[in-house]
């Protein structure tokens, strides 16, 4: 199960990719080290980007939906603790964060995705 690894998949990843191609969208790096090694880096901007996957992280969306156990609603409070913790410490070293819900990369809502992602890409 590739889902449980990092904070999204190869899947989400490649279709952040696919928008950032039709979207012209330059600059993006993946692999960084930075700090809970975010799914992709602006380092020029200084921006990380996090694909989150919906159940993994408890999209409020999707998330709730689902039929869960106690044991992974523990996960998912403990992956979203996680988030906050990540997003604060890079904040504080400088870097302006970017997370991106998996129910944002479908297709049709990638107009939407385009404005939010050039509120933090200016
Ligand atoms: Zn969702």
């Amino acid at each position: 199960m590739s889902r449980i690894r990092g904070s999204g998949n190869k899947n989400t990843e490649l279709r952040l990719i696919s928008f950032f191609k039709a979207a012209q969208i330059t600059g993006w790096r993946r692999g960084s080290r930075a700090i809970g090694r975010p799914d992709f880096v602006f380092p020029q901007k200084r921006i990380a980007v996090f694909v989150d996957g919906c159940y993994w992280h408890g999209c409020p969306r999707h998330s709730a939906r689902r039929n869960q156990t106690e044991y992974w609603k523990d996960k998912i409070a403990k992956n979203r603790q996680r988030d906050r913790r990540v997003t604060r410490a890079l904040r504080e070293q400088g870097w302006r964060v970017l997370r991106v819900w998996e129910h944002e990369l479908a297709k049709k809502d990638w107009a939407r995705l385009c404005k939010k992602v050039h509120q933090v890409l200016g």
